[in-house]
């Protein structure tokens, strides 16, 4: 019963929303794992709770039009869609990125919704962006974009409303921008409004480190519970941005040894261990591609527009964007013995990836579990705006690492609860949804 109206469910919203692979997989992978939590709550499937919680409460699609340093004007499509509001006011970042779409869109703030929720803070889940690519834009060109982003966007947002953030193409400098478009356009210094601010106006110290670090306490934990530690253990990441560049720095603290980091253009093998110094000079400071890192580095190896998972380790982390470890990475994982895989980013493992891992015997934290340290980190960065204070970097981190430990907790003990045990993904998404079910029947049909 429970089962038959879960593909019902669906059926309908692959049906509703043409064309969005991405939002399709993320419902997929969330109602795939529910029917153990359906049997017992059985007034989720008479309420409508699953087919509310897949309809997004707004979705606002917007024009951004800009002018680039010749003078020429350009138009990129910016949207917000704020799914639930159940928890409180609507949480997640925004996306700078060619690839942008609105099922890209719309599977992240999916995701959001319970990735917020297993944080226990009051947070609901949105997300946004535009399809503008920042890759060789001036400092002013990306200035002015924020600017005419935001001026459509204020309008939707508010600290008890709706708070953005960063995500990829979005980080400190963008934040910077778009907050200060909005407080000249409310004329209000609304420090609460957006997360992921600098230090010196409101922003959270250990913000800019959280997802990374949350990763790995995350799967540190998850290697505790197989009596296992970080401690001497190899580890290959993907990506070279916000996420990977301090899940790195987190991982060799911990001691372990991090084989790779990657970008677009492909991945550096680096076996005498990743020299973190120099990733962020060729990545952050000159915004360059990662060979210059191979260039540099005797010993390094550039793999061509391949991703890492070919290189054996022990622990894999992809920390770059969605869809990037499929079956055929996994199964390549899992025959280089690997013990556990974490995901920094987003959907990074796709469905079937996930089977072969979990078939196999492999320990698999699920986004929304293992990044949820970031969102948790703006929460807090939210408190000490309201508050008006400001923490210190170890008062925030250690807030930080009881999170997601009890994210992880709250996992196991809920796939053990409902009859999988060590399913942390299934663990995830009853602990989540069960949350915000619950609220939603609380207040109401709407
Ligand atoms: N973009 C991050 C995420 O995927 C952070 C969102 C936030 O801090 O609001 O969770």
């Amino acid at each position: 019963m429970a089962d038959d109206r879960l593909e019902s469910v669906l059926q309908q919203v692959i049906a509703r929303n043409p064309a969005e692979p991405e939002f399709h997989q993320a419902v997929t992978e969330v109602l795939h794992t529910l029917q153990p939590l359906l049997a017992r709550r059985p007034e989720y499937l008479d309420q409508r709770i699953l087919e509310r919680v897949c309809e997004p409460e707004r979705q606002v699609i917007f024009r951004v039009a800009w002018q680039d340093d010749r003078g020429v004007t350009q138009v990129n499509r910016g949207m917000r869609v704020q799914f639930n509001s159940a928890l409180g006011p609507y949480k997640g970042g925004l996306r700078f990125h060619p690839s942008v779409n609105l099922g890209i869109i719309k599977f992240l703030g999916f995701e959001q919704i319970f990735k917020n929720a297993l944080t226990g803070l009051g947070m609901g889940g949105a997300k946004g962006g535009a399809d503008f690519d920042p890759k060789g834009r001036s400092d002013a060109e990306i200035m002015r974009f924020c600017q005419a982003f935001m001026t459509e966007l204020f309008r939707h947002i508010g600290d008890h409303t709706d708070v953005p953030a960063g995500d990829i193409g979005v980080g400190g400098r963008e934040v910077g921008y778009l907050f200060g478009q909005y407080k000249r356009l409310v004329n209000a210094f609304e420090a609460g409004v957006l997360t992921g601010k600098g230090i010196g106006w409101g922003g959270a110290l250990g913000r800019t480190e959280a997802t990374g670090y949350g990763v790995v306490f995350f799967v540190s934990h998850m290697l505790a519970a197989r009596g296992r530690s970080l401690d001497g253990l190899r580890a290959t990441v993907s990506g070279s941005g916000n996420v990977a560049t301090y899940a790195i720095a987190k991982l060799q603290e911990l001691g372990a040894t991090v084989l790779s980091a990657s970008d677009s253009s492909g991945s550096v093998h680096d076996p005498a261990g990743i020299d973190l110094a120099l990733l962020r000079q060729v990545k952050e400071v000159e915004r360059g591609r990662i060979s210059d890192y191979v260039a540099r580095r005797p010993g390094a190896t550039f793999l061509q527009g391949a991703r890492p998972w070919s290189i054996p380790c022990d622990v894999a982390l992809p920390c770059a964007t969605q869809n990037e470890l499929d079956a055929a990475d996994a199964r390549l994982l899992v025959s280089n013995g690997v013990l556990a895989v974490a995901e920094g980013a987003n959907m990074p493992s796709s469905l079937e990836a996930i089977e072969v891992l979990q078939a196999a015997g492999v320990a698999f934290g699920p986004a929304k579990a293992a990044n949820a340290g970031g969102v948790a980190t703006s929460g807090l960065e939210m408190q000490q705006n309201a508050a008006r204070q400001q923490w210190t970097f170890e008062q925030t981190v250690g807030q930080l690492a009881r999170i997601m430990e009890n994210i992880h907790s709250t996992c196991a003990a809920t796939a053990e609860q409902f009859g999988s045990p060590g399913n942390l993904l299934l663990g995830a998404n009853i602990a989540g949804f069960q949350r915000v079910a619950d609220a939603m029947l609380a207040h109401g049909v709407m």
